[in-house]
């Protein structure tokens, strides 16, 4: 079985997939976006654990009471992808012993060992980051055509999916990007839910600890009210 780099672990995660979760957090990521809650995931090795695909599948099965139906394994980052084949051995391992799959990502990664992962995905949390190509560019570091591509082959294997975006006052907390958001939905049968999440500030210790910028440091975060009104235009979603 395969090897490969680990940031950390939450036994038992809520927010990253449907139910309880076991989450991983694969160290390493393609992306520099400019609201990153993770920058200490970055860089390829760091300070991340290595594990053999076998050791993260027998952690989670000691939770696996915990699951129930709809839980299980979530593998998130940095960027899952990156480690695409890590990760398969996961996902097959686990499917093996009856666990549900999920992953979090950002799309920016296409390949066949991406590919072959998806084969034994049960859910993926696609992260649109923004609807816009040149905010994607300015502030994500890639075009919005890989991740819409990403989205077309979830479409094409039918892989349920949940549409994330972190909203971001002054940058896209506006009705028409949450408009075309849900448009983006609306073309993909496989899109089932999509989650807007609040940005917050609370990685700047992070920031402060790597000894560089937070690029987002100096915007506000969305209020509850400014969130709940987006939410309205996607509710069909929520
Ligand atoms: S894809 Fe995720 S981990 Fe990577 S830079 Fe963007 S927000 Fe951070």
């Amino acid at each position: 079985m395969s090897k490969g780099y680990i940031h950390s672990i939450q036994s038992l995660g809520t927010v990253d997939g449907p139910g309880v979760r076991f989450v991983a957090f694969l160290q390493g990521c393609n992306l520099r976006c400019k609201c990153c809650h993770n920058p200490d995931t970055w860089v390829r090795v760091g300070d991340a654990k290595e594990f053999t695909a076998e050791e993260v599948v027998n952690k989670a099965v000691r939770f696996k009471e915990y699951f129930k139906d709809n839980g299980g394994i979530t593998l998130s980052g940095g960027e899952p992808l990156l480690q695409a084949k890590f990760a398969t051995d996961i996902f097959t391992s686990a499917k093996e012993k009856g666990i549900n799959t999920c992953l979090d990502t950002s799309g920016s990664v296409i390949n066949e060992n991406v590919l072959s992962l998806l084969q034994v995905t049960d859910r993926v949390l696609l992260d649109i980051k923004y609807t816009e190509d040149a905010l994607y560019k300015e502030n994500a570091g890639c075009s919005m055509e890989i991740p819409l591509e990403f989205l077309r082959i979830l479409n094409n294997m039918n892989i349920p999916t949940t549409l994330r975006q972190v909203i971001i006052p002054t940058v896209n907390d506006n009705e028409e990007n949450i408009t075309k958001l849900y448009d983006i939905a609306k073309n993909h049968n496989c899109v089932d839910k999509i989650e807007l999440l609040p940005f917050h500030k609370i990685c700047q210790t992070k920031y402060d600890a790597m000894n560089i910028t937070f690029p987002f440091g100096n915007l506000p975060t969305p209020t509850k009210e400014k969130m709940d009104f987006l939410k309205t235009f996607v509710k069909e979603y929520v």
